[in-house]
Formats: structure tokens, sequence, C-alpha cells
């Protein structure tokens, strides 16, 4: 049996029509087929690889930790330096009024401690969340999913969730003294990179502030930089009172984290004593790659060349909806999409669909990608986009 029939024999599948694009090794913004076919990575292994593939930084301060210490204990026990400065370099990109992280494993992860910490602080039992959201996988993160369909099947799910229309502000009304949190996407990802409109964030703002609820942002797939900030908030001009980070946090290790006021984690260590904890959380060598790949993100000035990319990806392309590097372009239909996603993976570029939007193809390469690599790949994509057309 070849590599990829045991794939589809022995891992458990999630779709009936997995990419199945066989992978040797990954450099820079390229993944390698056993064959040496190169691919450049226009989606980043979904919002992950923002400093490309196997950047050296990251590989040797991953080793150093491995050759150090691993795992020694579960999170929040044992005074790890290299837990500390991540903390601390995080904290100093956040600002005020973020003063502590708490480190988990995965993005529903983190989602499902932001939504805990909101309803024991708050003591209140609703949250809200939108339309089309995306928060993960874990039946907290499903309670907040924004297309009933993804829980239809795993109900019962958390209950006290109530669902509201993305950027319509005359909603807000129904966030109350009852609602522990509201959660939202600055831009929603598997909405096909929809963004909030400025002006919904900050009424949303101002509704929480009236209210007592605790603003959420899910920054999973808008942080560390994918829009051009180091926080899709810092550009929005919305502080939320809850930050949810994960995907490129690590670097390409499994890294996530959510951050909030001292006051209002604290009460994470008490009544109950030891009411979210997590053995890996904060991994060592996850954290050390971690900030590798912000000291990456500094020195190479990634941030810096977004907006430029972001400005190729759509004088090529027809309707680019998005912000910074986290784009989408239109199809006419599913059929459409995936039959679009086939013709790049031939001509070596690798583009995906979104959980919520099967009319528009993603967006969302490494941020190390150069700008001639964005047009040539925004050229290949327009191609393929209405050589695939049904006429
Ligand atoms: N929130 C957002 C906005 C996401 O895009 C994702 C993952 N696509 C998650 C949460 C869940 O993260 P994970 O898959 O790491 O659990």
């Amino acid at each position: 049996m070849g590599w990829r029939q045991k794939f589809l024999s022995y891992l458990a599948q999630t779709t009936d029509m997995p990419m199945l694009v066989e992978v040797s090794h990954a450099e820079g913004n390229f993944i390698y087929g056993p064959d040496g076919k190169a691919y450049l990575d226009l989606i980043s292994g979904i919002g992950v690889s923002s400093v490309g593939h196997h950047h050296p930084a990251v590989v040797k301060a991953v080793q150093a930790q491995a050759a150090s210490h691993a795992h020694v204990m579960v999170y929040g026990e044992f005074v790890q330096p290299v837990q500390i400065r991540l903390a601390e370099r995080l904290l100093e990109k956040l600002g005020p009024p973020f003063e502590q992280v708490y480190l988990v494993n995965s993005g529903s992860e983190a989602v499902e401690g932001a939504l805990k910490l909101a309803r024991r602080y708050t003591g209140r039992p609703w949250i809200a969340f939108f339309d089309h959201a995306y928060h993960g996988s874990t039946a907290g993160a499903l309670s907040v999913a924004g297309a009933s369909w993804l829980a239809r099947g795993y109900r019962p799910v958390t209950p006290g969730t109530r669902r509201l229309p993305f950027n319509d502000i005359a909603a807000l009304e129904t966030i109350d003294k009852h609602t522990a949190a509201v959660i939202i996407e600055p831009v929603q990802g598997e909405a096909g990179a929809r963004p909030a409109d400025p002006a919904f964030l900050a009424a949303l703002r101002r509704r929480c502030d009236e209210t007592g609820a605790l603003l959420v942002f899910d920054e999973v797939q808008t942080g560390m930089g994918r829009t051009g900030r180091w926080f899709a908030f810092q550009a929005y001009d919305v502080v939320p009172d809850i930050i949810v980070l994960g995907k490129a946090l690590g670097g390409g290790y499994p890294l996530a984290a959510f951050a909030a006021r001292r006051s209002v984690m604290e009460v994470l260590t008490h009544d109950p004593m030891l009411g979210h904890i997590t053995t890996f959380g904060g991994h060592p060598v996850s954290c050390a790659a971690a900030l590798a790949a912000m000291e990456v993100m500094e020195a190479e000035k990634l941030m810096e060349g977004v907006a430029e990319k972001e400005r190729i990806f759509r004088e090529v392309l027809p309707d680019v909806r998005g912000q910074g590097l986290l784009l989408s372009v239109p199809t006419d239909s599913f059929a459409h999409t995936k039959a679009a996603i086939a013709r790049l993976l031939d001509a070596g570029v690798i583009t995906d669909w979104f959980l919520f939007e099967q009319c528009r193809l993603r967006i969302a390469p490494p941020l190390t990608l150069t700008p001639g690599e964005a047009r040539d790949a925004a050229r290949v994509l327009r191609d393929a986009i209405e050589a695939t057309r049904e006429r």
C-alpha cells in the first residue's frame, strides 16, 4: 500500500475529500512532495506558518529547548523561564489592560478557557456569539459556532449561548446584564475573511461596557501579524477584555493562549481551585518556537510587508475580501471552488475553501511570501478560476 492508501486506511478522516498532498518536507513558502514537486503555500496550514516553514531560527530554538528539557510539570506549577519570557513578550505587544497570559495547546481550548473565565468572573450564564463565527471544535466552542449544522449530530453542546447577526448594531441591544461575554472574530476567518465594520465593533464595545459583559476577541486567525498589526484589535482601536490566540502563535508548534487583566484572570485560582488546568499547555518547546517566531516577525519586518502583498492580490484578483493577508476571492459555486483548488494543486499552488463559505478561495500565505511570489500566485489563481468556470 502506498502512503495515500495507508493515510486513508489508518488515519481517521474528517471529510470524504481530503487534499491528499503528500509531504516530504517544507521550506520557506513551499511544501515539497516526495517526487520533488514544489507547492507554493497560500494557506499556511490554515493561518499557522506565518514565518514560513522550517525557519532556521525556529528550528534552532526548538532544538535548543528540546536538548534542555521538554515537559516537566502541568501548566501553572513550575517556574519555566521560556514560558515567562513568552508571556512577557506577548503582554508587551498586547499592551494595557492585558496583564496575564494563560497558555494552552489549541485555539479551541483557549476559547473554552476564555468562556469559562467570563462565566466565572461575571457569575452570569449567557454567552453571545455571531453568525458564521468559528471558534473551534470542542463542545464549548461548538456551542458558539455560527452555523447550526456544525453542531447538529453532537447535541446537547454547552447551553446558555445566543447567536446574533454579524455587523448588525441594532441586534446588540439583546446583550444584557445576564450576558457573561460576547465572543467575536474581528475578521471572521471561516466565513471567508469577513471583516467586522469598525462602527459595529465600537458599538459592541460600548454595549459591553453598559452591561458589564466581557468582550472576547478570538484572534486565533487574525493575531500574530496576519492583518499587518500584531493583533487585529489594534487596527480597529477597540480593546477587548479577553483575547484568544493560537495558530501562528507557536511558530508551527501547538500553542494557544488567552489573556486578560489580572483581576479577571485571578478568579481561576479559587472557587474552585484548579477550575481550569492543562497538562501540556505552554509546552516549553512550543514556547521556544513561539519566542523565535516573534523575533523573526520583527527581524524580518514581516508585518510591514503585509499591506503591499494585500494590495497585489487586490490588484490582480476581482472582489478580494478580508484584511491584511487573511483574504478570499469569489467563485461561482462549490463545484467551481473545488475544481479551481484541484487545478491550482496541479499547478503547484495550495489554496483551500472555508468552513462556512464554499464559494470563495482562501488566500492566507506565510507573511514571508515575496511580492513577486504574490503577483505570480495571484495570476495563477486568476487563471485557474477562469479556466474552471462553468460556462
Ligand atoms: N478560533 C478561530 C477563529 C479559528 O479559526 C480556529 C481554527 N480554525 C479556532 C478558534 C480553533 O483552533 P484549533 O483548531 O487550534 O482548536
